[in-house]
């Protein structure tokens, strides 16, 4: 994070770096995105003449936990490529924190950036513990072996053991990760996604595959994230949604078709038919 907010300007010496970076992007874009964690704007993206997305404006609030529901296809998954990097776009843009402009940082600037992103399939290491797996993710890009070797800090072993609890596997901290449950091993991956302390979480459809408690506890620990962290689930399944949602924006065939809480969605004729018509 340190990296791209500059606690001062070494060119004047006396205004903020935080200031001056706010200041150029209210001159480029007006006030709309300030305060606002994400803000994204007419993004399109297209893949042979397809559009997957298309005109898609959305935004996050910080410490707020938004769904992203909608059929197949509708370009949930595209949306987070664009956000981390991984996809750029035709046109539009994408605003972190009011002020660093996603689309001019590489997929690493973007992780230092404070955006870490959970995939469907998890990323952990099977053939180490849990602990070690939460120290690998200390240490971010650093290499194994230097990782392996290298002493913690004491703060770096609090942070282990806090999120041991948030992710609930104090338990299971010397077991190895590959004899862990599928509901556990994508909560260890939240966890090394937590060692790095993101400000914006993304999570692609956290439950599929996962048991009735497995998902309900996955419910409880986003819903715990939120607050502390904004968090972003993508979610395909609309019971899961309905157990954890405050704010959801729906997406239909690259753009949003509504936004607002459960409730309203659910009720929203657009929304019904194009669920029904999958
Ligand atoms: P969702 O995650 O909402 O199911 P996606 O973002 O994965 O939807 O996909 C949106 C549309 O874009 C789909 O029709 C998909 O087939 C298409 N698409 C996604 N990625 C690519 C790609 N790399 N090349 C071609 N088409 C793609
Ligand atoms: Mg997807």
């Amino acid at each position: 994070m340190n990296s791209l907010f500059p606690s001062s300007n070494p060119a004047t010496g006396t205004r903020g770096g935080w200031q001056e970076l706010r200041e150029a992007a209210v001159h480029r874009k007006g006030s709309v995105m300030l305060g606002k964690v994400l803000y994204i704007e007419n993004l399109s993206v297209s893949f042979d003449g397809f559009k997957a997305l298309n005109g898609l404006t959305l935004h996050v609030d910080p410490g707020e936990l938004l769904c992203v529901i909608g059929p197949n296809g509708a370009g949930k998954t595209t949306m987070m490529d664009v956000i981390t990097g991984k996809t750029r776009p035709d046109e539009g843009e994408a605003w972190f924190g009011g002020v660093i402009d996603l689309l001019a940082l590489t997929e690493p600037e973007i992780v230092r950036a404070g955006i870490g992103r959970k995939f469907q399939k998890p990323t952990i290491f099977e053939f180490l513990s849990v602990f070690e797996n939460l120290e690998l993710a200390v240490a971010g890009d650093k290499s194994l072996w230097h990782t392996l070797v290298a002493r913690l800090t004491s703060a770096q072993r609090d942070r282990i053991d806090e999120v041991l609890q948030i992710i609930a596997l104090e338990d299971k901290r010397t077991v190895t990760a590959g004899e862990l449950a599928h509901g556990q091993k994508q909560w260890l991956e939240i966890g090394m996604l937590l060692m790095q302390d993101p400000d914006l979480l993304l999570v692609d459809e956290p439950v599929a595959g996962m048991t009735p408690q497995e998902t309900e506890h996955t419910g409880e620990l986003l819903l715990s994230l939120a607050g502390k962290h904004s968090v972003v689930v993508v979610e395909h399944d609309m019971d899961f949604v309905r157990s954890i949602a405050s704010r959801v924006t729906v997406l239909h065939e690259g753009r949003v078709i509504s936004e607002g809480d459960m409730e309203k969605v659910q009720n929203d004729p657009q929304v019904i038919e194009v669920y029904l018509g999958e």
